[in-house]
């Protein structure tokens, strides 16, 4: 079983003794907030390959929740996650409580213009915020050599990166590919959530980046096109309530006028009453 470590004070007393003994042992972190499945366990794969030392938190950061969003319900089971760690090697588990890490609700707060007021940021006002100040106080906690971060969240991924970047933080950003489900379904621990319709019509998204992309091959390059193509389609299919948005953007979030190869689709709908994003790079090969 790996270490598990609740307190703060334990795990930073842990890693400065593990750093002091080897000369030179790297230290890798994959936060998560748990309910672990098969895209946690690759950024733990990852971890393991690049460094001597793997640290995964699981923690479901209630900060980084919008008021009548999912905290509460979001799935939890430690015991679970801890046996999938296991089985990978992760070397130790950080899973404090709230009150660990927040004795007091905190009043940072944390923007980056231009990044985290749009798409994600513009529909979950104080997402990135509560985002950036967990992953601020992890990487403080735990003081990865590398940490990893999947694609599927790309947004996210961009603002730590911009983080590290402005902050002068002393730790290596490692972006991993999202792993998808046979079906194309994107990984993800909100999937639970899905009845089976549900579960059947959210292949729908992976569908609409093939559409997506058969456009672009065929030489469409508007990207007003491709993403009403993209929401019509979405919206044909049952349970598929509501499009939050569909956006093209360069690799750095940046708004384009014509689409090219590496621009990335981002999207976010409701499917029934549980909220999906997902993302694709053009030009990326289908499963
Ligand atoms: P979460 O537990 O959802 O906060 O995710 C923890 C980390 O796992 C984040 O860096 C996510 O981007 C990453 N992740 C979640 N789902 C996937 C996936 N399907 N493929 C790759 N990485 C993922």
């Amino acid at each position: 079983m790996p270490r598990l470590f609740k307190k703060i004070k334990e795990i930073r007393g842990f890693i400065r003794d593990l750093k002091c003994k080897g000369n030179s042992i790297s230290v890798g972190f994959v936060p998560t907030m748990g309910y672990l499945h098969e895209g946690h366990l690759e950024l733990m794969r990852r971890s393991k390959i690049q460094n001597e030392f793997t640290v995964v938190s699981i923690y479901v950061n209630p900060v980084q929740f919008g008021p009548g969003e999912d905290f509460r319900q979001y799935p939890r089971d430690l015991e679970r996650d801890l046996a999938l760690c296991e089985e990978v090697g992760v070397d130790a588990v950080f899973a404090p409580e709230d009150k660990e890490m927040y004795p007091e609700p905190p009043i940072t707060k944390i923007e980056i213009p231009g990044l985290t007021d749009r798409l994600e940021g513009l529909h979950r006002p104080g997402h990135f915020n509560g985002v950036a100040i967990v992953v601020l106080k992890l990487f403080n906690i735990v003081q990865p050599d590398r940490a990893y971060f999947g694609e599927k969240d790309y947004q996210q991924l961009k603002v730590v990166e911009r983080l590290v970047k402005d902050l002068s933080i002393p730790v290596e950003i490692v972006p991993v590919p999202t792993v998808r489900e046979k079906d194309g379904l994107a990984c993800s621990s909100r999937n639970v959530y899905l009845s089976p319709e549900e579960r059947q019509s959210a292949t729908a998204i992976y569908k609409s980046f093939l559409l997506a992309q058969k456009l672009f091959q065929s030489g469409n390059r508007d990207p007003e096109v491709i993403k009403d193509a993209i929401k019509d389609f979405l919206l044909k299919h049952p349970h598929v309530r509501k499009v939050d948005y569909v956006e093209i953007t360069d690799d750095n979030l940046n708004p384009t006028d014509e689409v090219k190869e590496g621009d990335r689709i981002l999207l976010a709908l409701y499917v029934g009453n549980t909220r999906l994003i997902d993302n694709w790079r053009i030009g990326h090969e289908a499963i």
